[in-house]
């Protein structure tokens, strides 16, 4: 039987699931924290004895996929820019095709990209020909599928909707892209939950956040925050109200320009906070009306 092996390398976590044949169906799963030694030799360490682990001991050919958080420079996997893993110009896809060898024939993609083209052809997306996927987790990465195909763009990097402009005024937000105003720098897990510790900081904030979390500043999520939302909390819905609007707003740009038949949001934010998701699903008809055509097509990956 042929294994085939996809990985995904994001922000927070590694995951990495085996596959017999065709079935869709893993054999193996794993997942472990992506933690703080984010050398790329440390890593390219680690998803090597993960994937001959996952490829078991026979000699047979391994089929290896990776998506990465990352910025990618060419088809052979080098990291141009990865801002969560801290790499840059790292020749990644070498590195990890040196380390594995002959038995295993690696294909590196930029995470959102993989996740999207898996979409379409056997999830959420399957049967449509233009696509939009929006994943909310760590950072905001994006996906194209138009006429079929996927769009990665001159130099890898179309669909990064999460460094379009949603503000440009002198306080618009800093992201790690270099940039400023990113709706990424808004909406992204790493700013949002800075942002929301540094509001409540502020002890003249009447919330019901702090509690939620068991009286920790530091344990509060977006999740203590869609629940409070939920709850009428003024504060939670004030901070909601003006991100949904942000995300709604890349959003609808985004569809206005593709003309997609759907649109796939998913992402660890985005999947607990569902307050938030349906603030910006709201504000995204009004933001976009072209966007009403996708409102059928909103699916939200779990
Ligand atoms: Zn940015």
């Amino acid at each position: 039987m042929t294994i085939s092996i996809g990985i995904d390398l994001g922000g927070s976590n590694l995951r990495a699931a085996a596959f017999g044949g065709d079935s869709a169906t893993p054999l193996a799963v794993h997942r472990e924290a992506v933690g703080d030694d984010r050398a790329p030799e440390a890593i390219v360490e680690r998803m090597a004895r993960t994937i001959e682990r996952l490829a078991g001991g026979s000699a047979d050919p391994v089929t290896v996929g990776v998506g990465v958080a990352a910025l990618l420079r060419d088809r052979r996997g080098t990291v141009a820019n990865s801002p969560h893993l801290r790499w840059r110009d790292v020749p990644f896809g070498e590195l990890l095709g040196r380390r594995l060898g002959a038995r295993y024939r690696l294909g590196v993609y930029n995470d959102v990209n993989a996740i999207t083209w898996g979409e379409a052809v056997a999830g959420a997306a399957r049967g449509y020909r233009d696509v939009l996927a929006v994943y909310v987790g760590t950072g905001i990465g994006g996906g194209l599928i138009a006429g079929g195909q996927l769009i990665e763009g001159a130099s890898h990097c179309a669909g990064e909707i999460g460094h379009t402009k949603v503000r440009w005024d002198d306080d618009a937000a800093p992201c790690m892209c270099g940039g400023r105003g990113c709706v990424e720098a808004y909406v992204g897990g790493r700013y949002l939950i800075a942002r929301i510790r540094r509001e409540l900081a502020n002890k003249r904030r009447k919330t019901t956040v702090i509690e939620r979390a068991g009286g920790s500043i530091d344990a509060v999520t977006p999740g203590h925050v869609d629940d409070a939302a939920l709850d009428g909390d003024a504060w939670a819905l004030a901070l909601w109200t003006e991100l949904a609007a942000l995300l709604a707003v890349a959003l609808g740009n985004a569809l206005a320009i593709l003309n997609s038949q759907r649109l796939i949001l998913g992402g660890g934010v985005l999947e607990r906070t569902p307050a938030l998701r349906t603030m910006a699903e709201i504000d995204l008809m009004l933001v976009a009306p072209a966007a009403r055509l996708a409102r059928d097509g909103v699916s939200i990956i779990e």
